[in-house]
């Protein structure tokens, strides 16, 4: 019994540790004017892959930050297959990203925030384990959810600012000709 506890409290150490790195590379999305997303693929302690979103940059709507970490991590294990890995997101993976995580045999995910409008992880639906699937992906959600949700909102406050600031620039600008 007391082990087990000793265990999980380990495992919700280690879980803040590998989630803070992925709300590190969400900030490099964001640098980079993406919406900050940050993804590592764990094994055996050890991070084999990161990424962040970079869809715009990168003119590719399948760069989300689970996509790029999941081909660094292919790329690590000179396999497709990531067995006995652990997926770590900021926030809840998306259909696209869910299915590729299942093509990859990642053993785990672990997320931050919900996300309401497209999450595949339960929020929307749940692409990570239902039945008539033979690989079924554990999962589990809020994780540092209340930092990674004010990261992503701070980001999403600061652009609507920023596109008002654009908008009245322009009226104004409209004003003086
Ligand atoms: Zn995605």
């Amino acid at each position: 019994m007391l082990n087990k506890e000793l265990d999980a409290e380990d495992s919700a150490v280690t879980d803040d540790v590998f989630m803070r790195r992925a709300m590190e590379l969400a900030a490099l999305a964001e640098a980079e004017g993406e919406v900050p997303v940050g993804a590592v693929v764990v094994h055996d302690g050890v991070i084999i892959g990161e990424g962040w979103n970079r869809s715009i940059g990168h003119h590719d709507a399948t760069a989300h930050a689970e996509m790029m970490a999941l081909r660094q991590a292919g790329q690590m294990l000179q396999n497709y297959r990531l067995i006995d890995t652990t997926l770590y997101v900021t926030l809840e993976p998306c259909p696209m990203c869910a299915g590729a995580i299942v093509h990859s045999r990642v053993g785990k995910v672990v997320f931050g925030a919900h996300d309401a409008k497209t999450g595949a992880a339960g929020s929307v639906m749940n692409l990570l384990s239902y039945e008539g699937v033979n690989h079924h992906v554990l999962f589990q959600g809020d994780v540092l959810a209340t930092e990674c949700r004010a990261q992503l909102q701070a980001f999403f406050k600061r652009r609507r600012a920023e596109k008002k600031a654009a908008k009245l620039l322009a009226r104004q600008q409209q004003h003086d000709d």
